[in-house]
């Protein structure tokens, strides 16, 4: 990540450092809470199925202007409805996915099921979309050339001054960070929420992200601050999420059926999983929640008369996919069938294989080209809403466009973030990796690929926790990615159900490209309004 002494800093919720014996005591107060209210994972490198560690979290909330945030909560709705005209739109996934899957073995084998899936009729019309848009604040002005650089010399002063004093009155106005450094070498204009992706598959943490707030608001009570709780916004996710998949068991319409989770292997993240089920499983004792891998599926799983999906003989109404979504989860074409058999069953899939296309960094790359959105939303004003949190993002496809953004990714890889068709963290490329990265694949294998700007978000300072690590934590720098749930259920002509359905918020330490919490760099974090 780069970050430089113009990166801004947010406002703090809290004054640091604490003191160091409060410091001990309410991080050992806050681990323990963490774990005995499920805000635990099980352990990558020390795995036992009978025990928990705490996940990593940021001990205070990490600040947030409040404007964004609500704007980021109001969008949802549209996001989904954009993201469920894309996922019934064929001729734009067929066309923007024609090059990709040429090169691309995983998102062709997804593709090879739409087409069947397509050829055949699609059995189930309504899909159960749970989706979660992630986002960043950029907080660098738009026109550099109206910055001045620390550097310059002499003759620069007053223009300088004149600069440093306007970006002065701008910080005030908009209150919504303040400056790392005194010596201001850029106008800042207040951050702005930009994209960073739409996940249409396995969208996670909702059930943590839920019990996370408690936690913060108790470390805060602890610290003497229980004024500075309102600030904290409720977070209905995890209920949000569940009460989606029990909406789309309601329009199955089938009193014994069961609601089926597709699960990895060995699930690490398995409290925000069984939070899912447990809050079904108490709310909604009627309904019943299996998990199972694909292998299983593939081994337990047949078509019944009407094409229902039947795990030994008992029927399935919702399969929710919290695996499926890497190469990774199909060691062999065992899966790829079982993934086929859900998709041609009766079961309403969350995700359905067009919205699992739909979610792809190619796709959400078309999206953002000029007047593509217009092709999806009506509303002009929605259009402009939705277009204002889209960063640049290029096509790497073997045309004369796609050369272009080749050659400019070579001539400043350090604007850029370079990804292939994945999903889970840890496969871009960044900055300055770029060229290299670039320079060892032929022309059609760039077409796996999408270019995105880099967006350069404010800092913010806290303690960081993580299991084994340092007691008491240091301050650290870091940077957080806001996540806002939604559901959207319906076929391609109608939607019954749209809405939003709460947030998380992953904080990372600024230095890390990626903030994968499983993987290490980041933390759970919930926001505080500014
Ligand atoms: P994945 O589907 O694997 O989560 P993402 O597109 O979310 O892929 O990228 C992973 C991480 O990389 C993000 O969580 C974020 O930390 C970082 N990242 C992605 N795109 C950008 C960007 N344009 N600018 C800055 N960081 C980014
Ligand atoms: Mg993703
Ligand atoms: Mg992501």
């Amino acid at each position: 990540m780069s970050v430089d002494d113009n990166t801004p800093v947010l406002r703090g919720c809290i004054k640091l450092p604490l003191p160091e014996d409060e410091l001990l005591e309410v991080t050992a107060k806050a681990k323990d809470y963490a774990i005995m209210h499920g805000a635990a994972m099980r352990s990558k490198t020390n795995f036992s199925p009978d025990s928990l560690n705490f996940a990593p979290f940021v001990l205070v909330p990490s600040s947030f202007p409040r404007k964004e945030f609500e704007k980021a909560i109001a969008l949802q709705p549209i996001i989904n409805r954009l993201m469920h005209n894309v996922a019934h739109d064929e001729e734009f996934i067929t066309t923007t996915l024609a090059e990709t899957i040429k090169v691309d073995e995983f998102t062709a084998n997804l593709f090879n099921i739409y087409r069947k899936a397509l050829a055949h009729g699609f059995t189930q019309p309504i899909s159960l979309g749970m989706l979660r848009s992630d986002l960043m604040l950029e907080s660098r002005c738009r026109d550099m050339s109206m910055c001045s650089s620390s550097s310059s010399g002499g003759k620069d002063n007053d223009a300088k001054e004149k600069q440093e004093a306007k970006a002065k009155k701008t910080t005030k106005a908009y209150s919504v960070g303040l400056l790392r450094s005194d010596y201001l070498a850029h106008v800042y204009e207040g951050c702005a929420i930009k994209q960073v992706e739409i996940n249409t598959i396995a969208s996670s943490f909702g059930g943590i992200a839920t019990h996370l707030v408690p936690m913060q608001k108790f470390v805060l009570q602890e610290l003497g601050h229980s004024d500075k709780l309102q600030h904290m916004p409720k977070n209905e996710a995890l209920s949000g999420l569940c009460d989606g998949m029990v909406k789309a068991w309601d329009i199955y319409a089938k009193p014994q059926s069961v609601i089926l989770f597709i699960i990895e292997d060995v699930s690490y993240n398995i409290c925000d999983q069984r939070f899912h089920e447990f809050y079904i499983r108490e709310t909604y004792p009627h309904i019943k929640v299996l998990r199972r891998t694909l292998t299983d599926v593939h081994r337990e799983g047949k078509l019944g008369q009407h094409k229902e999906l039947l795990l030994n003989n008992t029927e399935v109404a919702v399969i929710y996919f919290r695996a499926g979504y890497e190469p990774g989860h199909y060691p062999s074409q065992g899966e790829w069938d079982a993934r086929y058999l859900m998709e041609t069953s009766l079961a309403i899939k969350c995700p359905s294989i067009h919205y699992h296309l739909a979610g792809t960094k190619k796709v959400q790359q078309a999206l953002a080209q000029p007047a593509v959105l217009e092709r999806f939303i009506n509303d002009p004003e929605e259009i402009k809403a939705v277009g204002k949190i889209f960063t640049g993002l290029y096509s790497l496809d073997d045309n004369e466009a796609g050369n272009a953004n080749y050659e400019m990714a070579l001539q400043t890889p350090q604007n850029f973030v370079l990804k292939p068709q994945r999903e889970g963290g840890g496969n871009n490329v960044y900055g300055l990796d770029i060229p290299d990265a670039l320079k060892r694949m032929s022309r059609v294998e760039r077409s796996a690929w999408i270019l995105m700007d880099l967006i350069h978000p404010p800092l913010s300072q806290g303690y960081m926790v993580r299991p084994g690590g340092k007691m008491p934590p240091e301050i650290v720098d870091m940077v957080s990615e806001l996540g806002i749930f939604g559901v959207v259920i319906g076929d391609a002509d109608h939607i019954v159900h749209n809405y939003q359905a709460g947030h998380m918020l992953r904080t990372k330490l600024s230095t890390a490209n990626e903030g994968g919490v499983a993987a290490g760099l980041g933390a759970l974090d919930s926001p505080y309004l500014i």
